[in-house]
């Protein structure tokens, strides 16, 4: 038997137990603690036969992982988690990942792999059209959205200092500035420090009282900036707050990029998708006057990990940004005859795998109406846990699912960690505006969870009985 292949008959065998382990836990992850605890010692005491000196039967490898995943993550896919954005994923996006992985298109060129590239540039058409991100923009898929904010801050300074491509930051006169707001992701100091500017090119401007980005502060400190000789080039708004699932005001902050010149880059990693639902569209008025926006496909789409999507404003900067010559090995980029989207000449990679399938196809069953539902549904239930929250208080305003809440002299760790150690359900906490007031987050965030969770939630919530009895 070719190792690396199996053969037929072994292959069936893996199928029929892949299937019942993924049925299995389709059926029975709310039966799982939440978070199950399984230290390092353990897992290590477990790989430890995995030498790999003698070949292990292919089933019992398979199982193994099984096994493994099982009992050592915290499960998304739980009703009752309410952590941070992560995904009970989507049937047609697992599905989605196997037939990447199985027919393994390369997406480096158009010339290996034209359906696939056809299919991820239709798809970031049709989402980029729902985010007033659509005629004449240009896209990519990406790792996520700390790559695509990363791609939004290397293509505007490729676009506002002509020295950048070939001289780096050290080939500029001075030091370019970056502008957030405190309760930005923290994936624009990594994007800093990728780029050569370094973390201390992030100015992070305090949030208003309502935890939205405050645009008289923001035009203040580019004005400072300015005369101090920095040269401010990019400010983020956000939709949708990583910690409070805040929007700030687009129209405000692209006065502000209007007026003194700078790039404004929308990190709408996970907000984005809540353009789709007619009574959150007004969130994204001004979302036409910005210069790119990052959407994360693992978020709200409830795709398998990962997937981020970034967007330009202007076609050519990608390549502007990311081309490199002398690649004789390469077929011809995008300004050659055949006007196609070559991957590895518009982005960071040059090997890429087939990142939009899983979004196209949920797309292509779920429909924008069965995304829009869920939406719709998943902000019910926050409606439902604020309602019940009588005796907290609430510190977000949102329309999106995730609320923040906390009570007068509680100790959140130690809440949140008995509630963990329960396994009966899953909160996360967080320090919430320029004050940094601690608290209890909850998000809703699997299309699973429903009323009973919620009610069972509330319960926990109020200590009077044993966590995950209503
Ligand atoms: C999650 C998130 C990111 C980072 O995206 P990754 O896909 O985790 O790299 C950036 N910005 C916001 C607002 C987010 O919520």
């Amino acid at each position: 038997m070719e190792p690396l292949l199996l053969d037929r008959e072994a292959r069936r065998e893996i199928w029929a137990v892949v299937e019942e382990a993924v049925e299995a836990y389709l059926a029975g992850v709310g039966d799982l603690p939440v978070a199950p605890r399984v230290g390092a010692e353990r897992l290590r005491e477990w790989l430890r036969p995995y030498d790999f000196q003698s070949p292990t039967a292919p089933l019992e490898a398979v199982r193994f992982a099984v096994e493994g995943l099982r009992s050592a993550q915290l499960h998304t896919s739980h009703p009752a988690y309410f952590g941070v954005f992560n995904p009970h994923p989507t049937t047609m996006g697992f599905f989605g990942e196997m037939l990447a992985g199985a027919f393994n298109p390369q997406l480096a060129s158009w010339i290996s792999s034209p359906f696939a590239i056809e299919v991820e540039q239709h798809t970031l058409r049709a989402v980029g059209g729902r985010v007033g991100f659509g005629e004449g923009c240009e896209g990519n898929f990406t790792s996520g959205g700390t790559e695509a904010n990363h791609t939004a801050v290397l293509a505007a300074l490729t676009e506002r200092f002509a020295d950048f491509t070939a001289k780096g930051v050290r080939g500029l006169p001075a030091q370019p500035t970056i502008y957030v707001a405190t309760e930005c992701h923290h994936s624009f100091v990594k994007a800093a420090r990728l780029s050569g500017l370094g973390d201390l090119a992030v100015r992070e401007i305090p949030v208003r009282a309502d935890l939205k980005l405050d645009p008289v502060a923001l035009d203040k400190a580019i004005d400072e900036d300015r005369r101090k000789g920095f040269l401010p080039f990019f400010a983020v708004a956000t939709l949708g707050t990583t910690n409070a699932g805040v929007f700030d005001d687009v129209e405000a902050a692209a006065e502000v990029a209007q007026r003194q010149n700078v790039w404004l880059h929308l990190d709408a990693a996970w907000g984005g998708p809540a353009a789709i639902v007619p009574e959150l569209s007004s969130l994204f008025a001004g979302v036409g006057r910005a210069d790119s926006i990052t959407i994360d496909a693992h978020k709200l789409f409830s795709v398998p990990m990962t997937a981020g999507m970034v967007w330009l404003r202007r076609q050519g900067l990608l390549e502007k940004t990311f081309r490199v010559g002398g690649t004789s090995y390469m077929p011809p980029g995008s300004k050659h005859a055949d006007q196609v989207f070559h991957p590895y000449a518009q982005s960071m990679g040059w090997s890429r795998r087939f990142v939009g399938l899983k979004l196209f196809l949920s797309l292509a069953v779920a429909g924008w109406d069965g995304y829009r539902e869920t939406f719709r549904r998943q902000c019910r239930l926050a409606d439902r846990l604020r309602a019940g929250l009588g005796g907290w208080k609430i510190l977000n305003d949102t329309k999106l699912p995730v609320v923040c809440f906390t009570r007068d002299g509680l100790d959140v760790e130690a809440f949140a960690k008995r509630l963990a150690d329960s396994g009966k359900t899953w909160v996360t906490t967080t320090k919430l505006g320029s004050a940094g007031t601690p608290c209890l987050r909850a998000g809703i965030t699997n299309f699973r969870t429903d009323e009973k969770d919620i009610d069972a939630l509330l319960t926990c919530l109020d200590g009077s009985q044993p966590c995950g009895t209503s």
